[in-house]
């Protein structure tokens, strides 16, 4: 696997950069996941990875501001939520009680990338620079589904919806460790 293992210190401490954000994609892991080369004409990409989005419940495009503009790229996606992520933070979709339910080679660069450390300092490898050069070549594609889909989603309440599905899962998940403490303790060592 390219990329870094994950530390001890990931078992005590459960898995934090999961739950506050899904972890980045490469291109290479998206077009990986498309079973396509990157030197696939655009609009076969831009078909596969809607349906790849609209279809399973992994990935989401996301957006950060650079340098006058918003800059697209892929994320994991965080439960409860759409493959348009307005959203700031969220637990990953892919975290389950027993950690990543992705094989560590199948993991976004993000998370392979991530060098834990024991003092909780851990170390992102995947730059925001290196993403920006590698997500360039794709913004038409990721911006044109972006701009397909957000203004319906904010319209017909879909971003409300996933908030409050969201809070939910949040205060059901809480109650569940009130009554049983046991089970949040083993999480923390898994
Ligand atoms: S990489 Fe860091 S934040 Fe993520 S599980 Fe390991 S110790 Fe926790
Ligand atoms: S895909 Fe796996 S490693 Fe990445 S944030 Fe989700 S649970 Fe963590």
């Amino acid at each position: 696997m390219d990329g870094y293992r994950a530390g001890e210190e990931c078992a005590r401490c459960g898995g934090r950069c999961c739950r506050e954000r899904g972890c980045s994609l490469s291109p290479e892991d998206m077009l990986r996941a498309l079973s396509l080369e990157a030197d696939e004409k655009k609009d076969r990409i831009k078909e596969a990875l809607l349906r790849e989005l609209s279809e399973k419940n992994l990935y989401a495009i996301d957006s950060f501001h650079d340098s006058g503009r918003d800059f697209y790229y892929l994320r994991a996606r965080h439960k409860c939520y759409t493959f348009i992520g307005v959203e700031a933070m969220g637990e990953c979709a892919a975290l389950t009680e027993r950690g990543c339910a992705l094989p560590e080679e199948e993991r976004p660069k993000g998370g392979r990338f991530l060098e834990s450390k024991p003092d909780g300092g851990c170390v992102q490898h995947y730059t925001k620079e290196e993403m920006l050069r590698d997500w360039d070549p794709y913004q038409p594609v990721l911006k044109e589904i972006w701009d397909a889909f957000y203004p319906v989603f904010l319209a017909d309440g879909t971003f409300d919806a996933c908030d409050e599905a969201y809070f939910a899962w949040m205060r059901e998940r809480g109650s569940a460790r009130a009554r049983h403490p046991e089970r949040s303790a083993a999480e923390n060592q898994s």
